[in-house]
C-alpha cells in the first residue's frame, strides 16, 4: 500500500466504493465520476503506477478481470458495446497514479469515451 493513494485506500476499505469485482490480485469498482452508466475501474490490489510497472502475473490478472467484467457490466446496464482504456503517465491524462483500466459501457450514438 502506498500512503496517500486514493485507490490503495479504496482497496483497504478506508474510502468507500461500489465494488463490482475482487480476486487475489485485482479489485474493481464504479468510477465516482462516470463517463457512462456502469463505468468501472479495474486496478491491481498492490500499488503499481503504470502498466509497465506491473509484474506480468498482475498485468495478466488485471486485463483478465477487465475482459471478464466487460460482458457482465454490458449485461447489467444493457450496453451495446464497451470501450476499455488506460492512461499511463500524467501527459496521457492519468490523474490517479495507481494503474487502472477504464471499463466504459457504450450505447448506440452516445458520443463518449475516455
Ligand atoms: P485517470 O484520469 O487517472 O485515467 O482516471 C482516474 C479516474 O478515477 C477518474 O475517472 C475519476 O473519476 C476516478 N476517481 C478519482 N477518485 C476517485 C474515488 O475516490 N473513487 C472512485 N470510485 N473513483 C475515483
Ligand atoms: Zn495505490
Amino acid at each position: 500500500m502506498s500512503e496517500d493513494c486514493i485507490f490503495c485506500s479504496i482497496v483497504a476499505g478506508d474510502i468507500p466504493s461500489r465494488t463490482v469485482h475482487e480476486d487475489e490480485h485485482t479489485f474493481a469498482f464504479l468510477d465516482v465520476n462516470p463517463l457512462a452508466r456502469g463505468h468501472a475501474l479495474v486496478i491491481p490490489k498492490q500499488h503499481y503506477e503504470t502498466v509497465a510497472d506491473m509484474p506480468a502475473e498482475v498485468r495478466e490478472a488485471v486485463f483478465t478481470a477487465a475482459g471478464e467484467l466487460t460482458p457482465a457490466i454490458e449485461g447489467a446496464v444493457d450496453a451495446d458495446a464497451t470501450t476499455l482504456g488506460m492512461n499511463n503517465g500524467a501527459a496521457s491524462g492519468q490523474e490517479v497514479p495507481h494503474a487502472h483500466i477504464h471499463v466504459v459501457p457504450r450505447f448506440d450514438d452516445d458520443g463518449v469515451g475516455p
